[in-house]
């Protein structure tokens, strides 16, 4: 009965997301590999499925946040290795080990606690180094580099499987920040070297996320990590997206209840709102415990049977309200898109605008009460 769509529910269009993959291959180089970023629950997409999805695809490397999201992905199948972004907590060392994630590594102590636990497990790990080049979040210094290299040459359980960066301003058209990025990807080079130099392998360089992708061409090295951009949106909306992404996630709830009110009646808590005339109000089954967010209150608009009608009142924690007018045919059971991928329907960037906010938020903030329904 799963199978069967119905509820608020986001579904998933798995066309689009080979659509992106293809045109992200098209953007490189062919020699580049490709880690999609299936961090947060592959950016609300849901990350088993998804992870599936890019296996299925030819991808052989996945890269995600924490040590916890492993776990759903080996117990589903997923043997490819898998890329953990951030240091873990000390107290999950063996369970990295065990779910055999490799780690970017930034610290020696990180590197004294990963070897320790690998001996006692019996086993090998491959770790990549990352390099703060300018990020500030997570990295030895360019100048510490050499000394983490050395570590991991000499221990028999541990494995320089590749060295990474991360860039905090990519995805901006602002001259500084071009610039701020490409002195990063050159600082990253001169460390590389200094490993080379040792005759040390570095293993496989990467450093691109989607705003590396698309404004930065050095920044493409051995392999990309991109995320947003698989998911169909450009990481920045002040620019001309010259690749054509398309939505990968489309929000829908169905209107449950319909009634028509006079003019002058206010409406939803704190009758934030008043009818200027008769009108027809369509009550739909999604609110902000869904990750419909309450600041969209009196703000958005929802697509329904192909037409744009404004949200009014306050967005309740499950349910919203809409002003469909006198002359709309809707009934119960239509439904209304929150977000979605089709021309005219508002789309991830038109709600993250209103909240000042970025797409990203908008999929991933999309609550595990809502099902997931995957179409091709
Ligand atoms: C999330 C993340 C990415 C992907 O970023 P997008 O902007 O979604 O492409 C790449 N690298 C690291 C280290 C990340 O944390």
């Amino acid at each position: 009965m799963d199978k069967i769509i119905k509820g608020t529910h986001c579904l998933i269009h798995l066309q689009n997301l080979r659509h992106n993959l293809k045109i992200l291959k098209e953007h490189l180089p062919k020699r580049i590999k490709i880690c999609p970023a299936i961090k947060a629950d592959a950016y609300g997409h849901g990350a088993l499925r998804v992870a599936r999805f890019f296996l299925e695809e030819g991808i052989s490397f996945l890269s995600i946040a924490r040590v916890n999201e492993a776990i759903q992905l080996r117990q589903g199948g997923i043997e490819c290795s898998i890329l953990l972004l951030g240091h873990c907590d000390y107290r999950e060392i063996s369970q990295l080990v065990e779910l055999s994630l490799t780690p970017v590594v930034g610290s020696i102590a990180y590197l004294k606690l990963l070897e320790e636990e690998t001996i006692k497990q019996h086993t090998k790990l491959d770790v990549h180094i990352i390099i703060d080049t300018g990020m500030g979040r997570l990295g030895c210094s360019p100048e510490e580099t050499e000394e983490l290299a050395i570590f991991i040459d000499k221990s028999p359980y541990l494995k320089l499987a590749g060295c990474c960066t991360h860039f905090p301003v990519s995805d901006s058209s602002k001259k500084e920040h071009k610039d701020f990025t490409e002195r990063q990807i050159e600082s990253f080079k001169k460390s590389i070297d200094q490993i080379k130099k040792m005759n040390i392998d570095p293993g496989l360089l990467h450093s691109a996320n989607s705003g590396g992708i698309i404004f930065h061409e050095n920044s493409f090295l051995d392999m990309v990590r991109p995320g947003i951009m698989l998911y169909g949106y450009y990481p920045e909306i002040k620019v001309n997206p010259t690749l054509d992404l398309k939505p990968v996630m489309e929000f829908r709830s169905p209107v449950t209840y319909i009634k028509e009110i006079p003019k002058g009646t206010a409406l939803s808590y704190g009758l934030t709102w008043e009818s200027s005339k008769q009108t027809k109000i369509a009550t739909i089954s999604v609110g902000y415990a869904d990750g419909y967010n309450r600041n969209l209150s009196n703000k958005s608009n929802v697509w329904i049977n192909g037409k744009a009608y404004p949200q009014v009142g306050r967005v309740c924690m499950d349910q919203i309200l809409m002003d469909i007018g006198m002359e709309s045919s809707i009934e119960t059971g239509d439904y209304a898109t929150l977000f979605g991928p089709e021309k005219g329907q508002p789309d991830a960037w038109e709600l993250a605008t209103l909240l000042n906010t970025i797409p990203y938020e908008i999929t991933c903030g999309i609550n595990h009460r809502v099902k997931r329904f995957y179409v091709e």
